[in-house]
């Protein structure tokens, strides 16, 4: 019995999706947690970690392409499992979907049977380019530019805050075919990570995920083939759109990893000091019952996202919005009340709280911000209002 399963949760699970989280969890405790701190101080990453849950890279894939075609709640238990035990890999783990993703939906068959089964086998890393210094939370307003040319493209201009960037096989790279036409512009490219003109050497130090390298990318003139366009000219704004629905699911479900890690980290504290009983310690017990709570009711909103994404049939926008927001902030409530418990201990470098709360503070800002995701929300209730007054 663990402290952070919840049998009103494992009630609705698939019994697949319960032996893939064991397994998972059987590899995280083994070749993953351990290695936690080292990942953390191998800045920019630590292959040893990754490799250990390479063969599980394709969840999201269909088995023609070398995935295993499992469910969204199942690739979430498994991305909660990983966040629990080292955040930093998770990231690592998480982007070869949010790379491959877009390539299931809008590639060629060529396109795919080229990439997705590396990708789902960690044979190939992959890298998912749209964040620009001049292009955040604004994503429709990128520079990045590729011009036409007869049967190629050629691409100028600068990507930054790419994860694996610095080391990606492919890159799932988002360019503007004409500026001025916005969103309608925005066109998608397969960018081998070899091309002549692409200078991917500098990684930037961030605060946390340490284990996961941040890499800028500058381009130019990079040409590629006509034939390395993912899906048609001023297509990749929806195709964004599309890989959001997942690659948000990633963001909470690594939220929820990392407050599980600490709610589990401070019940070991709490009994350590003999206060998980007794009125005389309710001040603590109560704030670990609220960690509880928070974290059971996170869980179910999120394994429901995920399922009824499944189902398809509606856009989810809206649904997959609140999961990340609940469960990244749960994240980081979560890290700080570890953080409160232990005091200056909880400061200590190797401790684990500390490394908790660094790693849990870019899952609130990446796969867009939690504001953005607030506003995301709050649209779809004006629009709601408006057809159901
Ligand atoms: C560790 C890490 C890994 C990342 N990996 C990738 C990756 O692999 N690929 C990739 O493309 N990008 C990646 N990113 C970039 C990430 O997606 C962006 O940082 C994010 O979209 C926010 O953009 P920004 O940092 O430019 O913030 P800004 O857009 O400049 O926002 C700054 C602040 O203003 C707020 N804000 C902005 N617009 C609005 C608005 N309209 N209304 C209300 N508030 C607003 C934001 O919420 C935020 O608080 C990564 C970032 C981090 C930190």
């Amino acid at each position: 019995v663990s402290y952070y399963d919840e049998p009103l949760v494992d009630d609705l699970l698939k019994p697949d999706e319960v032996e893939l989280r064991r397994t998972i969890r059987a590899v995280v405790a083994a070749e993953v947690a351990p290695l936690a701190d080292v990942t953390h101080r191998g800045r920019p990453t630590s292959p040893r970690a990754f490799a250990a849950l390479r063969s599980y890279c394709g969840l999201l894939l269909p088995q023609s392409y070398g995935g295993t075609g499992s469910s969204t709640v199942a690739y979430a238990l498994a991305v909660e499992e990983i966040a629990r035990g080292c955040a930093s890999t998770s990231l690592t783990f998480v982007t070869q979907t949010h790379a491959a993703y877009p390539i299931l939906l809008k590639g060629t068959e060529e396109q795919r049977y080229r990439y997705l089964p590396g990708l789902a086998n960690g044979t190939l890393l992959g890298a998912l380019a749209i964040t620009e210094p001049d292009a955040g939370s604004d994503a429709a307003s990128l520079r990045t530019r590729a011009q036409r040319d007869g049967d190629t493209y050629v691409l100028d201009g600068s990507k930054t805050f790419i994860t694996t960037g610095d080391r990606a096989d492919v890159i799932v790279l988002f360019a503007t075919v004409d500026r001025s036409r916005g969103r309608d512009g925005v066109t998608a490219f397969l960018l081998p990570g070899d091309a002549p003109g692409l200078d991917r050497s500098r990684t930037i130090e961030k605060l946390g995920m340490h284990g996961s390298s941040t890499a800028t990318l500058h381009l130019d003139g990079v040409r590629l083939p006509a034939s390395a366009r993912l899906g048609d000219e001023g297509s990749a704004w929806a195709l964004s759109m599309a890989t959001v629905v997942k690659s948000r699911i990633s963001a909470a479900a690594q939220g929820l990893g990392i407050a599980a890690s600490a709610y589990a980290i401070s019940m070991r504290w709490a009994a350590g000091h003999g206060l998980l009983r007794g009125s005389n310690h309710q001040a603590v017990q109560f704030r670990l019952s609220d960690l509880r709570t928070r974290i059971q009711s996170a869980r179910l909103q999120l394994h429901a996202v995920a399922r009824s994404v499944d189902f398809g049939g509606r856009d989810h926008t809206a649904d997959v919005a609140m999961a990340k927001t609940t469960c990244t902030d749960l994240g980081f409530h979560a890290a700080n009340t570890a953080m409160d418990l232990h005091g200056m201990a909880g400061t200590l470098d190797g401790c684990g709280v500390e490394r908790l709360l660094r790693d849990v503070v870019v899952t609130q800002i990446y796969d867009g911000t939690n504001e953005i995701q607030r506003l995301l929300v709050a649209r779809d209730a004006a629009d709601r209002l408006d057809v159901n007054p």
